[in-house]
């Protein structure tokens, strides 16, 4: 092609799939690029930040202050609300919704990840997962409304209790909010609210296993002391309507069946290149998979020092988002491409209120009101959007003051 004096150019097409945690962050830092038109894909119309799912399912925030909506976080970023369905590597082209086709001249996957049941007998069918809005809607209703239901005798007292698989960061917040649950409208159905209970279950040894010990010890003590019941060495082996059974023979009865025991790259993307047994597609150190194809966050297969995936958590797909956005710009000035290396800043995870675990290094470690404070005041620093933030900070001094669990409505 012959430019006029003057003439720039065409921009290159970005598509970018996801606007999770990676999508945004890559989104972003090319949204100015003078090499580039971005637009950005995805089946919701707004950028969910999932750390605080639990809140939402126990009745702690409205859904809408983690739900940030994407059409308006850049004007010069081009949002398509659609399901991708189809890629053609070799035509460079997407398929939306089974019909629509979109051309690309650089696709960033983003697409994130979601729950997995193992194949576990039962699980499909009779627990909850956590992984949008929806879900943790169910969450709330089936929390709140076994109450009301129990209460006009339809449900027997059993139901009353509730089961969290999994003692991973999210399965230690989820049983330690639900227990504050349970205290606090403990005045308003004096007459049942004895029989309510949470039983937190981990098949490994102890909870919370990407920390150190003596984090995970503390996350089961205080758990413990807050009324939860705590089952290590306990593998699930089927569920029912009505309960979870165990790889050792017993049975635990409970209304409310929760599922957070790990999660999975989504299966459809397979086909793009080799995959670890989480889905994820093995991407080369720059996160670039083939010519023109990226992929980032929990989708992506990218090994650390040690040769371990890296963990699929919020700051590596915000870091992988940045590297590409930078490889792609780059690209475009002829230099060479880098290596994506992972700045790890430490992990933590919130028991209650002003309980929790924060690990800066194995050496930095930290519990109790100041690490919740740390908590916190991370969590409203990563969240999108200052409505958003606002209300959630709001929504936080309110609920520690006054605590009436948001529930109006349930249905
Ligand atoms: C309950 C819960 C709690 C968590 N807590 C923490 C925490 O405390 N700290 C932490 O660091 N991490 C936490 N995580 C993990 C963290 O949310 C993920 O690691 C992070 O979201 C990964 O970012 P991502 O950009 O890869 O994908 P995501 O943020 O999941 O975004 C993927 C996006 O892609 C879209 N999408 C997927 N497929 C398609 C398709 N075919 N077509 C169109 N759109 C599509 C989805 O709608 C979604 O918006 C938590 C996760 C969950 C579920």
């Amino acid at each position: 092609m012959t430019l006029e004096w003057g003439e720039s150019p065409p921009k290159q097409h970005v598509v970018i799939v996801g606007a999770g945690f990676g999508g945004l962050a890559c989104a972003r830092k090319l949204r100015r690029s003078s090499a580039y038109r971005v637009t950005m894909i995805d089946r919701h119309p707004y950028h969910l930040f999932s750390p605080l799912l639990y809140q939402v399912a126990t009745a702690g925030l409205p859904e809408d202050d983690i739900a940030f909506p994407v059409r308006t976080a850049f004007r010069e970023v081009d949002f398509i609300r659609a399901e991708v369905t189809e890629i053609d590597v070799k035509t460079k082209q997407l398929t939306l919704n089974g019909k629509r086709v979109v051309d690309f001249d650089h696709l960033v996957l983003a697409v994130g990840s979601q729950g997995t049941t193992y194949g576990i007998d039962g699980v499909a069918e009779h627990t909850l997962q956590m992984k949008s809005v929806a879900d943790s809607r169910l969450i709330r209703r089936s929390l709140l409304h076994t109450y009301e239901e129990v209460e006009d005798g339809f449900l027997p007292t059993t139901a009353l209790q509730v089961a969290v698989v999994g003692g991973g960061p999210t399965g230690v917040e989820l049983a330690g909010a639900i227990r504050e649950l349970q205290d606090e409208i403990r005045r308003e159905f004096e007459d049942i609210a004895q029989h309510a209970s949470v039983t937190l279950i981990e098949a490994g040894p102890r909870l919370l296993p990407s920390f150190h010990p003596k984090s995970s010890a503390h996350a089961q003590k205080t758990l413990e002391k807050m009324g939860v019941t705590v089952r290590v060495d306990t593998a699930v082996s089927r569920a029912t309507a009505t309960s979870l059974h165990f790889t050792n023979g017993d049975e635990l009865v409970a209304g409310t069946r929760i599922w957070a025991a790990g999660v999975v790259a989504p299966p459809t993307w397979k086909m793009l290149g080799e995959t670890d047994r989480a889905n994820r597609l093995k991407v080369q150190p720059t996160l670039s998979l083939t010519d023109g194809i990226w992929v980032i966050g929990d989708a992506a297969h990218h090994a650390d020092d040690t040769g371990r995936p890296l963990p699929m958590i919020a700051p590596v797909a915000i870091q992988q988002g940045k590297h590409v956005a930078n490889q792609l710009l780059r690209l475009a000035r002829n230099e060479q491409l880098t290596n994506f290396v992972y700045r790890d800043k430490g992990q933590m995870a919130t028991i209650g209120r002003r309980k929790a675990v924060v690990e800066v290094r194995r050496w930095l470690r930290f519990s109790g009101t100041f690490a919740w404070l740390t908590w916190l005041a991370l969590h409203l620093a990563y969240i999108s959007g200052g409505r958003n933030r606002t209300s959630i900070f709001a929504d936080w001094v309110w609920n520690y003051l006054v605590w009436v669990p948001r529930r109006a409505i349930t249905d």
